[in-house]
């Protein structure tokens, strides 16, 4: 049982007493980007930049990278939730925010199909590829600027999280004639779920319609996707679970596997066991 005399409330509460020794002064940097998935600790982050760090709004940006590539071009958008770009919209008016949304020429789509495989823990170019390199394609186009990223990862998730350091300097840094710093902190590393949570609701900020079905706000058919959760949105969105299956078959990989074991996205879910009405 959670001791709720424990969990703090407030933004100004997470702001972190003592910055890193390598980072600049806050005011000292032109542009704060908060980069955005539509999950709540995303709201969380933001709350906590404008409230427990008193950023001023002028200088912060949100931006979401989808791994779909562009919504207007016609194809399958298979991963994104498709409630996404809405919320962020919600997200962005709500905290009166501007919303800059980016994305690969290739999706995840035709990066898995390039490669013939899934990604996994190992291998997770998903986020590499449409995540990480298109916020850094994105940031390298403005010289003689300072930037301050910050991003969502808490330690509570994972212990490989927890492991890594709450600020880097990115590698779109730049240094010399480009004149270009882009550090990167991690306000909300210490931060609980559940004082997330709480923060959101305090600011009466509504959370993405896909906690109803899934437990992180993360591509609707994430590789970390539990059974129970692929099972939910497999019945949300059947073309899409059909058409995933498919890809299987096509690639001669399994999104899945166990100890080394390929195991059919099918056969995790244990379709077979369904029963229908
Ligand atoms: S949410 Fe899951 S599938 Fe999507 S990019 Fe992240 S790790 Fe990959």
């Amino acid at each position: 049982m959670i001791n709720a005399m424990k969990l703090k409330r407030g933004a100004e509460a997470f702001a972190l007493q003592d910055l890193p020794s390598e980072m600049l002064q806050l005011e000292e940097y032109d542009e704060v980007h908060v980069n955005v998935s539509g999950g709540a600790d995303s709201v969380a982050r933001v709350l906590v930049a404008l409230h427990g760090y008193r950023i001023p709004k002028e200088k912060i940006k949100l931006v979401h990278m989808r791994v779909d590539g562009d919504p207007n071009s016609g194809k399958r958008q298979l991963f994104d939730w498709p409630q996404t770009d809405g919320y962020l919209e919600y997200m962005s008016k709500k905290l009166d925010l501007p919303l800059i949304v980016i994305w690969d020429e290739l999706g995840l789509e035709e990066r898995i199909r390039e490669r013939g495989m899934f990604p996994s823990s190992t291998c997770r170019f998903c986020t590499s590829y449409l995540k990480r390199d298109v916020y850094a394609k994105w940031v390298r186009q403005f010289d003689n600027i300072k930037i301050l990223l910050l991003t969502g990862e808490r330690s509570e998730e994972s212990k490989s999280r927890a492991e890594k350091p709450v600020f880097k300097i990115h590698s779109a840094n730049a240094t010399g004639k480009k004149s270009r710093i882009v550090h990167w902190l991690k306000p909300i590393k210490d931060m609980l779920k559940t004082e997330v949570r709480q923060l959101c609701a305090d600011n009466d900020i509504d959370l993405h319609p896909c906690y109803e079905w899934v437990t992180r706000c993360s591509c609707k058919f994430c590789i970390f996707n539990t059974s129970a959760e692929m099972s939910r949105t497999s019945q949300l969105f059947p073309d899409d679970w059909a058409y995933l299956k498919q890809m299987e078959q096509e690639l001669g990989h399994t999104m899945k596997s166990k100890d080394g074991i390929p195991h059919t996205l099918s056969a995790f879910i244990k379709e077979d066991q369904y029963t229908f009405f």
